[in-house]
């Protein structure tokens, strides 16, 4: 059995439906499990639906569901051309508990953001399951909140592991066996009071490498708009390489220092059980891609580059004339782990103590107001972060060039660069 991954590129039109329905149906002769995310930049658009709380309605909501509405029906009408009425039905049920949520919020911002952004995925795999009923490709549609188990940490909620791998053996693998087919959503799931939780923004990878850790899939693929995994964001970089194969322990290097290729939470469930993880072409979908699997080499052996905008430099120093001493960087980093600030590179020295963070608006809010109690604060915005694994001095002095450098650190096999954007 296969899981299968589509992002919302890879369904953000009818064309694009129709491209990876054809792969489906092409890899429907074995069992499969298709995990697919909100059409196009459909989760961003409902985003601006989200109420922070009764009294704070966002603004143009009129506007934002036409606009999200619109989007799929001209989805729907160009796949089902005559036929679109059960389609319809569906969907305008899912658009009404939308509206029914946008204009009756709770209290909870993160609540609300759940109910609201959930949509897309319910909206994306009715269409999709619907459309591939309609060309002769039979396959259940399944709700993936009544199998994905979470706490009730809204917008990024931690898996019950014993919950899900329940239900999967007393639900989702029955209907695997009778079905052979199954088109689901990924992101989305269910705390274990029945509400609709999600995984964190780009958590469909995730969600499809619970499901094949889960189901002890034989492989994952994650279907993409690139050849593979490249070793550097062509967004930044000219020349880039694909890389055939990456240990798993290397993918969950890449992902802690920011490749966003792939969801950080996905290859752990997948290397306990060694299931293989695929990234392939939806363009190409025959080309070969990329595997990572239990390997010992990065092949070809080539430098890995990771760029990260939008990094701050915080410089912090006591006020009392004190050392930056154990208690101090227990202060500081007790702070950082309540509000919830990930920390991507650290220096110390005797009086300061710098940390690179991302530009993130609690930062401002939370972070410095708290810590400039004890410390004073500077700070450098605009800033990018450029990790390279398996470096050499001359692909250094070329980053650097005439770049000012804020930070610079290197391991044995990492650099690490702060400069600017
Ligand atoms: N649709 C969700 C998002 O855009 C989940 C995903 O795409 O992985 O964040
Ligand atoms: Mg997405």
């Amino acid at each position: 059995m296969k899981v299968f991954k589509f992002g919302g590129a890879s369904v953000n039109s009818a064309d694009a439906v129709r491209n990876m329905a054809a792969i489906v149906k092409q890899h429907a002769t074995d069992p499969l499990v298709v995990v697919v995310s909100a059409m196009g930049k459909t989760t961003n658009n409902l985003e601006l639906l989200v109420p922070h709380h009764q009294t704070h309605t966002p603004k143009n909501i009129p506007e934002t569901l036409t606009k999200i509405k619109n989007y799929h029906y001209n989805i729907v009408d160009e796949l089902f051309e005559n036929d679109t009425q059960e389609v319809y039905k569906q969907i305008n049920l899912l658009f009404a508990q939308l509206e029914e949520q946008v204009m009756h919020p709770s209290f909870d911002y993160n609540y609300n953001y759940d109910q609201i952004v959930s949509v897309g995925e319910l909206l994306s795999t009715t269409i999709i399951s619907l459309y591939l009923n309609h060309k002769g490709v039979n396959n259940t549609w399944v709700d993936i909140r009544t199998v994905i188990k979470t706490d009730a940490t809204y917008r990024e909620g931690k898996v019950d592991w014993e919950m899900t791998q329940s239900c999967v053996n007393h639900s989702l693998k029955n209907i695997i066996s009778d079905s052979g087919l199954v088109i689901t959503q990924g992101f989305i799931a269910s705390s274990v009071q029945g509400t609709t939780t999600t995984l964190g923004r780009e958590g469909s990878d995730y969600s499809a490498s619970i499901l094949a850790y889960c189901l002890d899939a034989s492989d994952m693929v994650i279907w993409k708009d690139v050849p593979g995994f490249l070793n550097a964001d062509p967004k930044f970089f000219a020349n880039t390489t694909k890389i055939n194969t990456i240990p798993y322990n290397e993918a969950i290097e890449l992902a802690y220092y920011g490749a966003s290729i792939i969801h950080p939470k996905t290859v752990k469930p997948l290397q306990n059980k060694e299931i293989p993880l695929h990234v392939k072409s939806f363009v190409t979908p025959q080309s070969e891609g990329s595997v990572i699997k239990n390997a010992s080499y990065v092949d070809p052996e080539t430098p890995l580059y990771i760029f990260k905008n939008n990094q701050i430099l915080l410089s912090i120093m006591p006020k009392d004339f004190s050392f930056i001493a154990e208690d101090n960087l227990q202060k500081i980093f007790g702070e950082m782990a309540n509000i919830g600030i990930k920390v991507n590179m650290i220096q110390n020295s005797a009086l300061s103590f710098s940390v690179c963070i991302d530009d993130h608006h609690l930062v401002f809010d939370k972070l410095i107001p708290t810590l400039q109690k004890d410390f004073a604060i500077r700070y450098n915005k605009g800033l990018q972060l450029i990790t390279i694994r398996y470096y050499t001095p001359k692909i250094i002095n070329e980053i650097v060039n005439h770049r000012k450098i804020y930070l610079e650190q290197h391991s044995r096999i990492t650099a690490q660069l702060l400069t600017e954007m």
